[in-house]
């Protein structure tokens, strides 16, 4: 089989890992055999030396397509450098090297790290058993966007709020980028290049190299390859909001051959992709993380056809004869037959003195993992008693020095999965104070204690503080809906049977037939996902109300 790469996917590497140097320099000669004179061949004899290899050939900006590990390794397994190969080349394929005997690690791995395949050694005639498996990767390789990404900088400071919110929004939109302190000598070095003074933080270096003094995520989106602006004015559907719940709407939307717009204001994934581990998702054994879940239903959704913008906040929404018009801030306004809500759920604000003024210094919202690093060997504090409040308290106890969950009520019990709690009990540096409420949060130019009220005496206590992560109750931020489809009390869109109060339809339906399942007050307006009134609140239901928001989209249509 003869491949062909386009240009600049020439030469693009095949990198080997294994410690055994004679069964190194024997996988790298079959490979050089075949694929020498298309590929660079890498070898490295230990995880370490082949990851300083890749980061070596990222900052060249060379390509990699395929990466080949030996499971058997000591210090760093084939999964683990995996893992680790991963953060620096996404996109190339990955194959695990095992002996017979380890074929059960080899498919545990195939979540762990998303493993394309496992070959058992001896492959021996590597014409029937390597180059058959190689040759497919190169093919999957070739057709896949494997450009490298040409990298973003940011120059900023630990305790600049609008730093921590263009972190945060890159890490969400999976946007690559390196960081750089001000304060050292590298981040200096940029600033003095870029002639800023470095008071106006951050600062952001886009891959042409333009530097962009504390960006709007709008500014950002545009300059890292985001799309914000439609290329059509009217489409079959609009999908608003882009966690779970938008993602599945829109995968099943454009694959069954809609089109299908997907509006996001902020970055893809909603709170599901601020998730360190979603461990109840079916077909994910081992868990998954928000942020891949993400990119790979982002990546299903464009692979469809769903044209996806970033950074657009949907404020209104018009009915304009059959025609829906979804309105942007700017007054700009797309149009289609059908519209999908999924906008799903906000953090609450928590309301004590100095929180507001300390959000992005040391207390955050939701953002534990773009933050995680900053809280090696801190006392952490976790506002919360629901799963993301369990789920981020085991993630930061890796490194923190201690991690303390506030709950309001006398339990979490009552919130959390059973697993969480279980997995909390087992952590010795994570502690658990319930009915406690932080009243104050105070530091200067940065959190540097808390008050703290404990409900059941009413005594108050100051703690050592460095970082606040809150996780309090959510709220479905509808109030653009208002007047236009019916919504509980608490904002929550109204759907389907739900919307019938002593068997009359609502008020202003036109239609002989009643609304479908999740089709709001208004025909062809329908909501999926955690913003619907009585919803599961859990990402498959979320992605299965897409999904099923999408064919009642065809049944409406099909009566148009
Ligand atoms: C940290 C954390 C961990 C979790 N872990 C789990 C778990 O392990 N298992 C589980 O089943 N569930 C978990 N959940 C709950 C799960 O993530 C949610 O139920 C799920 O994400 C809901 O999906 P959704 O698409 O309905 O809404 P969301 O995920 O809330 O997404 C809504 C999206 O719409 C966007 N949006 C809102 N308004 C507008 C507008 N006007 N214009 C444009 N865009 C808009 C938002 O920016 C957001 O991206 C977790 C939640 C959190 C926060």
């Amino acid at each position: 089989m003869t491949l062909t790469a386009p240009n600049g996917a020439s030469r693009a590497a095949i990198v080997t890992v294994d410690d055994d140097p004679g069964v190194s320099r024997a996988v790298a000669r079959d490979l050089r055999r075949h694929y020498g004179e298309r590929h660079r061949i890498v070898r490295a004899e230990s995880g370490e030396a082949a990851l300083d290899a890749l980061r070596q050939m990222k900052s060249r900006g060379d390509l990699v397509a395929v990466i080949l590990a030996d499971y058997r390794m000591p210090q760093m397994n084939g999964i683990e450098f995996l893992e680790h190969a991963m953060d620096v080349y996404p996109g190339a394929r990955r194959v695990l090297l095992t002996a017979y005997a380890d074929t059960g690690a080899a498919i545990d791995a195939i979540n762990v790290v998303d493993l394309d395949h496992y070959l058992l050694k001896p492959w021996d005639p590597p014409e029937e058993k390597l180059y058959p498996v190689v040759d497919g990767l190169l093919e999957a390789w070739l057709a896949s966007d494997h450009r490298p990404v040409p990298e973003t900088k940011v120059v900023g400071h630990r305790w600049s709020a609008r730093s921590s919110g263009v972190r945060e929004f890159l890490a969400r939109n999976q946007v690559p980028y390196r960081w750089y302190s001000s304060d050292e000598p590298e981040g200096r070095r940029l600033l003095a290049a870029a002639g800023a003074d470095g008071l106006a933080l951050p600062v952001v270096f886009t891959p042409d190299g333009e530097p962009l003094v504390e960006p709007s995520d709008a500014d950002l989106a545009g300059r890292v390859g985001l799309a914000t602006t439609p290329s059509k004015d009217f489409y079959d559907l609009i999908v608003i909001g882009g966690g779970p719940a938008g993602l599945g709407a829109a995968v099943y939307g454009a694959s069954e051959g809609l089109r299908t717009v997907l509006v996001e204001r902020t970055a893809m994934g909603g709170q599901a992709g601020q998730s360190s581990r979603i461990e109840n998702y079916l077909g994910f054994p081992d868990g998954v993380s928000g942020a891949q879940l993400t990119d790979r239903a982002r990546r299903q959704a464009a692979k469809f056809g769903a044209e996806i913008l970033t950074t657009r906040d949907v404020v209104g929404l018009d009915i304009n004869g059959s025609a829906r018009s979804a309105r942007f801030a700017d007054g700009s306004a797309i149009d289609a037959h059908t519209v999908i809500l999924a906008t799903g759920v906000s953090y609450r604000q928590l309301t004590a003195p100095g929180v507001d003024e300390l959000t992005g210094r040391g207390v955050y919202y939701g953002s534990a993992l773009t933050e995680a690093a900053a809280c090696t060997g801190q006392n952490v504090f976790i506002v919360g008693g629901a799963n993301s409040a369990g789920q981020a308290a085991v993630y930061l106890s890796r490194g923190a020095k201690s991690v303390t969950i506030l709950v309001r009520g006398p339990s979490p019990e009552t919130s959390m999965s059973y697993y969480l709690v279980q997995q909390i009990a087992g952590i010795g540096s994570i502690s658990v104070r319930t009915c406690t409420e932080v009243i104050a949060a105070h530091g200067s130019d940065h959190l540097e204690s808390l008050t703290l009220r404990d409900s059941s005496t009413g005594g108050t206590e100051t703690v050592d503080a460095q970082v606040l992560f809150v996780f309090i109750g959510a709220a479905p931020l509808t109030g653009w809906l208002d007047g236009v489809v019916v919504r509980d009390a608490r904002g929550f869109v109204v759907a389907g049977p739900d919307l019938s109060v002593e068997g009359q339809r609502p008020r202003g339906w036109e239609l002989d037939r009643a609304p479908y399942h999740l089709e709001t007050s208004v025909p062809g307006v329908f909501v999926a996902g955690d913003a619907r009134a009585e919803s599961a609140k859990r990402v498959a239901s979320a992605v299965g109300e897409g999904a099923m928001a999408v064919m009642l989209v065809h049944r409406y249509l099909e009566k148009l």
